[in-house]
């Protein structure tokens, strides 16, 4: 769902541009109709007028619907100032995707309070909400549809030099031009086969062609060698200038670029601060990095 959410993002804009798609359209239909879990307020509130929006979680706590479950996130309160960086980390089956997915509503938590530019989520409609966010996950859904055609889901009205520019920013215009057929070229199930890094690169220009103020990046580098990873990272760092972000990632890459980490274990904050500081720390953070670093080869 994660996926597939951030194709769709500029639902309300591009119902008509997704009409044409049939395949797309069925997807976006069944997304509609199997996320009740969450509702429009009865009079939302008008989304910020300002670009830069702060994020804050206010002693977030959630647990998935099910009878007896234990608490999939517990007390979790921190930041993001307009603009800064927050990266979340920690051990597979954290809670860090689940904290995520409850910025882009697709389930409240049960206590406490989520709020951009110092409002709670809730009161804004979800379209108007989700429009605000530039999302890039590990698993990028490509429609059946051309390289253009997946671009302009973000962005209908885009001319052709600023789907260029995207993708010079995203490093993938020279791929893109040794295609014979170029932006024309078909890309999804049916078409071209995109390595995960190329996918996930023409995640970013999308996510760059939409312009959102708020940036949600899901373990954007999995699965790829350290060439492409730093390939990556130099566009993703674009895309997160002057954008509130928060990064999920089990791959302690760069992580002197943000301005807080917060490590997340058994859904809870158990360590924060800036990467040297809890190095220094000598506790959960720092045997992730060592068993990161030992485990890799140096670059
Ligand atoms: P990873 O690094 O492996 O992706 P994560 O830190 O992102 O892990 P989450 O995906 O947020 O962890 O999962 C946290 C917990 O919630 C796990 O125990 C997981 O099994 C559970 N969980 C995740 N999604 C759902 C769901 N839709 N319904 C019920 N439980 C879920």
């Amino acid at each position: 769902v994660l996926a597939a959410f951030e194709a769709i993002t500029p639902l309300a804009q591009s119902f008509g541009q997704l009409g044409h798609s049939l395949a797309a359209g069925e997807r976006l239909f069944s997304i509609i109709d199997t996320a009740p879990a969450v509702s429009d307020p009865e009079q939302p509130a008008p989304i910020p007028a300002t670009r830069s929006l702060a994020l804050t979680f206010e002693d977030v706590t959630f647990r998935y619907e099910e009878e007896g479950r234990q608490v999939t996130l517990a007390n979790i309160s921190f930041h993001v100032p307009a603009g800064g960086r927050v990266a979340i980390v920690g051990p597979s089956g954290a809670g860090k995707s689940t904290l995520l997915r409850l910025v882009m509503r697709f389930w409240d938590p049960q206590e406490g309070h989520i709020l951009l530019a110092g409002q709670d989520i809730r009161s804004f409609a979800l379209a108007d909400l989700r429009s605000l966010m530039g999302v890039v996950t590990q698993d990028t859904y490509l429609f059946n549809d051309t390289i253009r055609g997946n671009l302009r889901l973000a962005a209908p009205s885009a001319t052709e030099g600023q789907l260029w520019r995207v993708l010079e920013l995203a490093q993938l215009d020279d791929f893109v031009r040794q295609l014979p057929a170029g932006l024309d070229t078909w890309v999804g199930e049916q078409g071209l086969k995109l390595s995960g890094g190329e996918r996930q690169r023409l995640a970013i220009a999308r996510a760059l062609l939409k312009d959102a103020p708020l940036l949600l990046l899901d373990e954007v580098t999995a699965n790829l060698d350290r060439l492409t990873e730093q390939a990556l990272f130099e566009a993703l760092d674009r895309l997160m200038q002057g954008r509130t972000t928060l990064l999920v990632t089990h791959r302690l890459l760069h992580m002197e670029q943000m301005d807080e980490i917060l490590v997340v274990d058994g859904g809870r904050i158990v360590e924060r601060g800036r990467h040297e500081q809890l190095l220094a720390q000598g506790g959960l953070y720092r045997r992730l990095w060592e068993v990161q670093n030992a485990l890799l080869p140096v670059a």
